[in-house]
């Protein structure tokens, strides 16, 4: 069977671990490898070499860390096809749903390449007599990502750039599930230029993760995956004196106005939903439709559901792939098969897919879509994380505002409408960190950030972009005066400045 490595010191090494998790091949069910979860003294190993590599690294001249990042922007897109086809065997959605994800993941290099500006600080002259003023930002040290399982290329990515850029030493805590991705990545950071120790891959699981988040040489966290987990990591890691910004789940609701275009807003939900077998965190997972809309905007959503072409994610022709586990898949199957006995209308049961051949082991579920949903219901209030897009009626436009501000996650947002003003109020209007007007999955470009609100998010700097620079430096002012000995005098009263 083989076995995940871990990666420090510019190489892979073998765990000795004999605490072990399985990863499958999501589309057949089979067991493709084993990975061990680190033990204690592989992370404090692993920790050590980041300690070692760090000084040399931050203090390394930015013209060769923008050489570097520019050499591993070229080796990530080149190989692109090869860490798209690992992100498929692993996670199981399709390859083309998988270049895509490195490609938004090539975008945090690229932002992360133009460090040179992004490290400037600032500078005043003459603040008082004699007296300029100048910032600098640093880096904070070691520093530590722990990923899901949903994007192993994009999210470590959304990390690991700015981190490196900034010089810090990074150690990637990949998702257990989908471990594979990340190593190709540390492979092409030294392919790069990268020196030895900056970049780590600690395999493991929650006694792993506690370990980081205890360990005082490790001096910031970014994490991103569950609420539950988030909560706990940000408790943990900020008790512990660590500055940790922890991205949590996701409710995401999609506003349908009456004077919507209903074929436009009935592709966006199908895609939003469905995509990526929904496993994603801005995955749309409740339309809610102005009561008017909604039977003619079921009916066009079912309408295209029939014709998703659902399969392994290595076969060209399928649209969408199976989930990442049995447990996981099993869960989102109850939240339908529960959901008429809470009151809702289930439209569309994904357990009825027919599936051909080789993909009945597989972790396959059918696109779902549950009417009548409302607050209190499980299949409302629970992130399901699967093909399931449920539909909340409503009467108002402030109705509809009304539920989404109530929810406890606030990350994506869309409105469907084609009304500049109402789109306008809506964006200003709705608690959630990132919206999109007539886009269903609007997650920011690189050189903006990303980070939601409310349960969607714990601590204060969103990810990757300006925030991400933020993130990973410190800054400090420096306050300068080259006085003339001739006019220097002992003066016990506070400086002034005018
Ligand atoms: P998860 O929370 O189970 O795991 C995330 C990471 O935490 C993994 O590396 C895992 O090994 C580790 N972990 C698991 N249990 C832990 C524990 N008890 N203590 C410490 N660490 C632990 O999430 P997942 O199932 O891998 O990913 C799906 C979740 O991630 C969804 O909730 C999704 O919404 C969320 N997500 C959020 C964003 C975002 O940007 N907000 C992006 C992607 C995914």
């Amino acid at each position: 069977m083989r076995r995940i490595a871990h990666w420090a010191n510019g190489q892979a090494f073998e765990s000795s671990s004999d605490r072990v998790g399985k990863i499958f091949d999501p589309a057949t069910g089979e067991v493709q490898a084993e990975i061990p979860f680190a033990t204690p003294s592989e992370v404090e190993a692993v920790i050590a070499s980041a300690v070692a590599a760090q000084a040399a690294w931050g203090n390394s001249s930015i013209s060769q860390r923008t050489e570097i990042l520019f050499a591993f922007r070229h080796l990530v897109a080149s190989r692109r096809d090869e860490l798209a086809t690992l992100i498929t065997a692993e996670h199981g959605k399709t390859h083309e749903d998988a270049l895509g994800e490195v490609s938004r993941g090539l975008e945090n290099i690229e932002f992360a390449c133009g460090i040179a500006s992004h490290l400037k600080g600032g500078h005043s002259t003459q603040v008082s007599g004699g007296v300029d003023v100048h910032s600098v930002l640093q880096p904070v040290g070691v520093v530590a990502g722990i990923t899901p399982f949903n994007f192993p290329v994009m999210v470590p990515l959304w990390m690991t750039a700015n981190a490196l850029a900034c010089g810090n030493a990074m150690i990637l805590k990949p998702s257990e599930k989908d471990p594979s991705a990340s190593l190709l990545l540390a492979e092409l950071l030294r392919e790069a230029g990268l020196p030895a120790g900056a970049f780590s891959v600690l395999q493991g699981d929650a006694d792993t993760v506690g370990a980081l988040l205890d360990h005082k040489d490790v001096r910031a966290i970014s994490f991103v995956g569950s609420t539950p987990i988030a909560k706990s990591i940000y408790t943990r890691g900020t008790a512990n004196g660590k500055r940790v910004q922890a991205l949590g789940g996701a409710k995401n609701h999609m506003l349908v106005l009456p004077d919507a275009d209903l074929g436009v807003a009935a592709d966006a939900a199908v895609s939003a939903a469905y995509g990526s077998a929904g496993e994603r965190c801005m995955a749309v997972s409740v339309v809610v439709a102005i009561d008017e809309v909604a039977d003619p905007l079921i009916a066009a959503i079912s309408e295209r559901m029939s014709a998703l072409r659902i399969g392994p994610g290595n076969d060209p022709a399928s649209e969408m792939g199976p989930l990442i586990t049995k447990e996981h898949r099993d869960k989102v199957a109850s939240y339908v098969e529960g959901a008429a006995a809470e009151g809702a209308r289930v439209v569309v049961n994904g357990r009825s897919l027919a599936l051909s051949g080789k993909n009945e082991n597989g972790f396959f579920f059918g696109p779902s879509l549950i009417d009548n949903v409302a607050p209190g219901m499980k299949c409302y209030d629970d992130e399901i994380f699967g093909p399931v897009l449920s539909v909340v009626r409503v009467k108002t436009y402030d109705e509809g505002l009304e539920l989404i501000n109530a929810n406890q996650y606030g990350n994506g947002v869309a409105i469907f409408t084609r009304d500049g003003g109402a789109a306008r109020r809506f964006t200003l209007e709705v608690t959630c960190g990132m919206v999109g007007v007539n886009v269903p999955i609007p997650v920011p470009i690189a050189s903006y950030s990303f980070g939601g609100w409310k349960d969607s998010l714990f601590g204060d700097t969103h990810m990757y972009g300006p925030a991400g620079i933020e993130f990973f430096t410190r800054t400090k002012v420096v306050t300068s005066r080259w006085p003339d000995p001739a006019t220097s005098e002992v003066n016990l009263g506070f400086p002034k400045t005018r």
